[in-house]
């Protein structure tokens, strides 16, 4: 059977020199605050691949109040997600994921991060689509508070869609 799922988040930026966007450190003039490393992308993508599923959302697996996931590298969290759907018997079918924000530019980052999460979801930088976007300076991405990412997903069965009918 074919899965869909979909996912969003959002981080505020807070002080630091770097963030993690897709299991990729990007410079940047600010961090983003976060009881884990902050990477929205994996926590958007890990939602939709807990979306598909139907195994809840990333804060019931990876809860705030539990020490255990302080600082966590979502890289991780995204392998642990990942684990779950393959356990299910489910592969990759695409995974199509939107950073929205004004800085930091995602473009110059764009195929280290779609060969990461790749990586990551045990698939090829093909079946993986990284976009972005701004709100033209509206909002509170636009005002640059903070970065926010949506993630769409489709989960199949080894050897493609037809195989569901079978
Ligand atoms: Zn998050």
């Amino acid at each position: 059977m074919l899965k869909i799922g979909q996912g969003f988040d959002v981080h505020r930026f807070g002080p630091g020199d770097h963030i993690m966007l897709g299991g990729v450190r990007l410079p940047h003039s600010a961090g983003l605050v976060a009881h884990s490393d902050g990477d929205v992308l994996l926590h958007a993508l890990c939602d939709a691949l807990l979306g598909a599923i139907g195994a809840g959302d990333i804060g019931q697996h990876f809860p705030d109040s539990e020490a255990e996931w302080s600082g966590a590298d979502s890289a991780a969290l995204t392998e642990h997600v990942w684990s779950l759907v393959r356990a299910q018997g489910l592969q990759l079918g695409n995974a199509d994921l939107t950073v929205i924000g004004e800085r930091p530019r995602v473009g110059p980052h764009r195929e280290a991060i779609r060969a990461r999460v790749a990586g990551l979801l045990q698939a090829r930088p093909e079946q993986i689509n990284i976009k972005a976007t701004t709100t033209e300076a509206m909002g509170f991405t636009g005002r640059r508070e903070g970065l926010a990412a949506m993630a769409v997903v489709l989960l199949q069965p080894p050897g493609g869609p037809s195989a569901a009918a079978g």
